[in-house]
């Protein structure tokens, strides 16, 4: 057997059976903050259970029943008592009738919910409230929206994703709202899956670092700070790869691919001081994640030392019952659930949660330890979050919000998450006296921009909130004037019922008008969604769509195609007929600007593939695949198609200069278990214009024990460069660099030989124990 450097990590055992590496009780790493520990000692079996309740506001406000609120919203006051005071519930999450609100609609609630939650309970405990701000204040009027993490993404840029970070925490505690929903740290492996573009993409270590870029662009130092946020990393753990590629249907992942693949990001975040995250709602190999132990307590609180705590998805202890019949009711799913390491329940609309998780301490179902544990990791960050001493924050403290400094911030963003694909004859940029034609169902929609969680939960009704900003019509006729602008939708989404589909419109009108410009702009993709009405049965571009961009290419005029989507719906059979194409992601309320900057040349693209752009439906690869997953044709024997076929690879993005790599130097040809290897490479623009440019370092692992990835991302780094400027990059690789799990699910480097590469510079070193 091969020598291997073991990396710190637990081993099989601590896996499968104890609760920590080291034997130790998880809940003794959690502080012991000693106002927290006086309060615990005064709190009754109910308040310590309210503690750990999570009802969403809709339940809260008057409305016919506790899924609607009544405009213009108000609290029901008996509701609260009852909520409040005879259930002592802790915490409330979402926005009143699934809309966005306005700062002072905010205060105004939040401040009544708080005032009631300090003066009228015996305790005087703060409410911890949480939204989902996914990339910007999602339901708060006029805050400032950046592209989704998949944008964002794209850029490769943590400062920028940092910075996002910042801004959304100032404007979320402008909103009197000290805890986020956010970031997504699952792993955007499968394009199916309806949430791909909540994610940073493909791969584990891009995604780490713009998760730990975001979660300390939302907490800071010190989440007390009344300009920063509690960040809440989710979904924990292997949500996003399904088998059926649909949300919350069953995942089967074995615990290699789940630690090799899932569970960096999270740990990532953890060493970062995440203070909370959220359960994945499904299933993994049978067992629901909101009922695994073996995850949630010693994979997560033990192995990572999580010392925050975890709250669940939406409903997600009923459904251990309801709808995966792992429990015969509801009591032992609240049971199975506590006990599994769920520190508070998103109920989120009735109080029996609470009735059953105090019957079951009374029975000795659930011990008195774990509760207290629970409650001291919630208290513990409302304490951090110092609500104790500002319950409320007031949006007239907070001047910056939806300035033009942040709008300045999130345009930057849009600007790099653009990712030009392709560029034939150097189409673009296209000349500003050009006469254009714009045409598609995404060419004049700020929805499709933003897409979902975007002043309501799928992305609609937005029409009210987001004058004044350009969709990519409106940026194009900014940039060539009215007169030069033809617009034909040709197609459009049904935006009432299955507002997922589309129509045509009149594709013909579209051809006709096609004839007296020089260029088409086509905007094509997907309308705004997210969980379950996102979920797809085909992941190719709506026949509509294909059959418009067939017509308008038939006119012989040049086209170009701005892909507005949230996954990467298949274009094989229209990529040919495009000239250029523009990946724009869901940029937010500035792309509109950013797509019309790089059709133009205002702005160089810079942005880089944060996924594989698949081929076909059935071939769906990411770039870290296994040797055996890109197998050419075999000669003489069978004559098969190669299984790697794909549109455009994971990291790729063209540019308006031309960057030329030269001279790549290892520091030495070996690597010893404690030592680092320098790598450096030479970068010139060789192009007339200044431009951005993500230098990536790959490596190869050339035998493993176990297969190895065909080659993995190990470093990267955003750098400009002015026309024929150079500049020499170097990163330095250690060991835990090199690093998978093995067959007994430990962290290892194996001794052997690497290859390192560079935009296709390549060279070799030995890795020596
Ligand atoms: C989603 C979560 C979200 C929660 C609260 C759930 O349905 O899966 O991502 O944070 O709702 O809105």
């Amino acid at each position: 057997m091969k020598k291997t450097l073991l990396l710190g990590c637990a081993g099989i055992a601590a896996f499968l059976s104890c609760n920590s590496p080291s034997g130790i009780d998880p809940s003794a790493n959690v502080e012991r903050i000693p106002q927290i520990e006086k309060l615990l000692s005064q709190m009754t079996l109910e308040e310590k259970v309210g503690q750990m309740a999570q009802i969403t506001v809709d339940v809260l406000t008057v409305g016919a029943d506790a899924f609607h609120t009544d405009e213009p919203v108000r609290l029901d006051t008996a509701i609260l008592r009852k909520a409040l005071i005879d259930y002592k519930i802790g915490s409330v999450l979402n926005t009143p009738g699934n809309k966005a609100r306005t700062l002072d609609e905010w205060h105004t609630i939040i401040s009544q919910i708080q005032d009631m939650a300090i003066n009228e309970t015996r305790l005087g405990i703060p409410i911890l409230y949480g939204v989902d701000a996914i990339h910007g204040t999602t339901y708060t009027a006029g805050a400032t929206f950046f592209p989704q993490q998949i944008g964002q993404a794209a850029t490769w840029n943590p400062t920028l994703v940092h910075r996002a970070g910042e801004i959304t925490a100032y404007e979320t505690r402008a909103s009197s709202i000290p805890w986020d929903f956010s970031p997504v740290l699952d792993i955007g492996r499968d394009p199916r899956f309806p949430r791909i573009w909540e994610s940073f993409g493909e791969d584990m270590y891009l995604a780490g670092q713009l998760g730990v870029a975001l979660v300390t662009g939302y907490e800071g130092d010190d989440i007390g700070n009344p300009n920063n946020i509690a960040a809440c990393a989710k979904h924990y753990l292997g949500y996003s790869v399904p088998l059926s590629g649909k949300d919350r249907t069953p995942a089967y992942i074995p615990d290699i691919e789940l630690r090799e693949r899932h569970l960096p990001t999270f740990k990532a975040a953890v060493d970062a001081g995440v203070r909370s995250v959220m359960a994945n709602s499904g299933l993994i190999n049978g067992v629901p994640v909101h009922s695994s132990k073996k995850l949630l307590t010693d994979l997560l609180k033990g192995e990572l030392g999580f010392t925050g705590f975890i709250v669940t998805d939406w409903k997600d202890i009923e459904n251990i019952h309801d709808r995966d019949h792992v429990a015969k009711d509801q009591k032992e799913a609240v049971k199975l659930a506590i006990n599994a390491g769920i520190d508070m329940s998103m109920i989120p609309y009735n109080f029996d949660f609470c009735d059953y998780l105090v019957e079951l301490v009374n029975e000795g179902e659930v011990p008195m330890s774990r509760i207290d544990d629970a409650v001291r990791r919630i208290l513990n960050v409302k304490w951090q979050l110092n609500l104790f001493e500002t319950p409320v924050t007031h949006y007239k403290d907070y001047p910056l919000f939806g300035s033009d400094e942040f709008a300045h911030d999130a345009y930057a963003t849009a600007q790099e998450s653009m990712t030009l694909l392709k560029n034939k004859d150097s189409v673009l940029p296209l000349p500003k006296n050009a006469r254009v034609l714009v045409a598609g169902p995404n060419a004049n929609s700020m929805r499709t921009l933003n897409g979902g969680w975007t002043y309501t939960w799928q992305g609609t009704n937005n029409d009210a909130f987001v004058k004044g900003y350009s969709t990519i019509l409106d940026a194009v006729t900014e940039k060539v004037g009215k007169k030069n602008v033809l617009f034909r939708e040709g197609v459009r989404y049904i935006n009432e019922g299955k507002y997922w589909m589309d129509e045509t419109v009149d594709i013909k009108e579209a051809v006709r008008a096609a004839a007296s410009v020089d260029y088409i702009i086509l905007a094509l993709g997907e309308n705004s969604y997210t969980e379950k009405p996102g979920d797809l049965h085909d992941l190719s571009l709506s026949a509509n769509q294909v059959a418009l961009a067939q017509a308008l290419a038939k006119t012989g005029k040049p086209i170009i195609l701005i892909l507005n989507e949230g996954r990467p719906r298949i274009i094989r059979p229209i990529e040919p007929l495009m000239k250029g194409i523009i990946h724009a992601f869901l940029p937010g309320n500035y792309g509109g600007m950013a797509v019309a900057d790089v059709l133009f040349g205002d702005v160089n693209p810079s942005g880089k593939m944060p996924y594989t752009y698949p081929l076909y439906v059935n071939s769906l690869v990411t770039y870290d695949h296994k040797p055996s997953e890109h197998q050419s044709k075999m000669v003489g024997v069978y004559d098969y198609e190669s299984d790697f076929a794909i549109q455009y690879p994971f990291g790729f993005g063209l540019s308006y200069t031309t960057f030329e790599y030269s001279n790549l130097t290892l520091s030495s040809n070996t690597l010893n278990s404690d030592g680092t290897i320098e790598i450096g490479v030479t970068i010139r623009n060789t192009g007339s214009r200044p431009g951005k440019e993500v230098v990536q370092l790959y490596t190869s692992d050339l035998y493993a024990s176990i297969t190895p990835d065909v080659r993995r991302l190990r470093k990267f780094k955003k750098i400009g460069l002015k026309a024929g400027e150079s500049k020499t990059v170097s990163f330095n690789l250690k060991p835990e660099d090199l690093s998978f799990i093995n067959e007994a699910l430990q962290r290892v480097t194996e001794p052997g030989d690497f290859e390192v590469e560079v935009a296709g510079l390549k060279d070799r070193f030995t890795y020596v124990e």
